[in-house]
């Protein structure tokens, strides 16, 4: 039995990871159960999978909160408390945005398992994220389902075994769009992604392309690539969740139905596989496999992404921050869709890239791009 702290069980990937504890119940037990605001859907869930420690991130503990068996806790602390649980073997970091990084170097540093949804983790705080997890001796897993799918392909591989590793990209929304129509794209239309049902965030950084630089970024750090040998291609079906090209020309390919519940599991029980139950993939209803390369041209958020992570330090953590603020101007009308990668771009010629020694440098840096970006929007769009 393997206890599961759920940070960011309220959202998308939560409550999959909680669906994916129902079909397991004799195999994993959720020790903690975090949200960030939302006071009523945590507590229904608390009455649900009676976890010992419930925390919301930022407000108050729900009125209620007492007729549940549960401890519960509100305030940054009491997130990291979750993340570094007693009773936690695996830890399933779900939050959303840079305010995961601190959690997962907790995690890691405890000595943890670290099921890694929260990819901002290691677009920030690549370096610190895997020295920590050296340090503590705690494990990198995962969620991803391009990462989950490259772990898959390279089990049994040795080192030197890889020339390449490709990874997909549905195109989002906006494939097959001229400038003209992503000029006058809406939230609307950005959140309509054809083939994932994800939150708002990731749905908007799919639209922008955004979503796959930094999973470049990701793969950079996770499997010790050089970023020469990381390359994206658009595959529309999302079927192929990615490919490992090996040395002697072999080509290997995780495929299946979008779900993140098969990836959230293999993050939980690797290297095991446990049954589940799920839509089994049909080769003949998945039917033909396109690939096109990605139109940096028309989605230049996507190379901006790329070269941050290329120039290292603070750069990711820099173009991460000026895109969360870029995306939730475009959430809220104030910012059209180019000026999501237009925000992106004067930040992160306007903050230059510094060493990301500590933690300390990559939140400075954080909020240093997020004022900037901030300046940039007021002055495109005045309010
Ligand atoms: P979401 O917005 O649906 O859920 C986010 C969760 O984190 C919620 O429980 C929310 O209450 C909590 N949260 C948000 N901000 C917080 C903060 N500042 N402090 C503490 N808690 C906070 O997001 P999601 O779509 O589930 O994505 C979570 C992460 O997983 C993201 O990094 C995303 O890029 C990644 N991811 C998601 C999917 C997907 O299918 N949804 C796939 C791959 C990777
Ligand atoms: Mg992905």
């Amino acid at each position: 039995m393997k206890g599961v702290a759920i940070l960011g069980a309220t959202g998308s990937i939560g409550r999959s990871a909680l669906a994916v504890l129902d079909q397991h119940p004799d195999r994993f037990r959720a020790v903690a159960l975090t949200a960030h605001r939302s006071g009523e859907a945590l507590l229904a869930l608390a009455h649900r999978y009676r976890p010992s420690l419930a925390v919301i991130a930022d407000g108050e503990v729900p009125a209620g909160a007492d007729s549940t068996p549960t401890e519960w806790a509100s305030g940054r602390q009491a997130l990291l408390d979750a993340a570094t649980h007693p009773d936690a073997d695996v830890v399933l970091n779900a939050l959303v945005g840079a305010a995961g990084l601190e959690p997962t170097l907790a995690a890691l540093r405890a000595g943890k398992r670290v099921a890694l949804a929260n990819k901002e983790s290691l677009v920030c705080g690549g370096e610190l994220v895997m020295e920590a997890a050296r340090q503590g001796g705690g494990e990198l897993v995962p969620v991803d389902s391009e990462h989950s799918a490259i772990l898959q392909c390279l089990q049994g591989s040795r080192a030197g075994d890889v020339r390449r590793l490709v990874i997909t990209a549905s195109g989002g929304p906006f494939r097959g769009w001229s400038a003209e129509m992503l000029a006058a794209a809406t939230p609307a239309d950005a959140l309509r992604h054809p083939t994932w049902d994800m939150g708002a965030k990731i749905t908007i950084d799919s639209a922008t392309l955004a979503n796959k630089a930094l999973e470049v970024i990701e793969a950079h750090f996770l499997f010790g690539v050089d970023y020469a040998r990381i390359e994206a291609v658009v595959h529309p079906q999302s079927i192929i969740h990615s490919m490992v090209e090996m040395v002697d020309g072999s080509v290997l390919a995780q495929m299946g139905f979008p779900t993140m519940e098969i990836p959230i599991l293999y993050a939980l029980s690797y290297p095991e596989r446990l049954p589940y139950e799920c839509r089994r993939f049909d080769p003949v209803a998945a039917g033909t496999l396109t690939f096109e390369p990605v139109r940096a041209d028309r989605f230049p958020a996507f190379a901006l992404g790329v070269e941050a992570g290329r120039r290292g330090g603070t750069a990711p953590a820099v173009y991460n921050a000026a895109k969360e603020v870029a995306v939730q101007h475009f959430l809220s009308g104030r910012l059209g869709f180019p000026g999501i990668a237009e925000a992106i771009a004067e930040t992160l010629e306007r903050c230059p890239a510094a060493a990301a020694q500590s933690l300390q440098d990559v939140l400075e840096a954080d909020a240093r791009a997020r004022r900037t970006a901030e300046e940039f929007v007021q002055r495109l769009a005045p309010c």
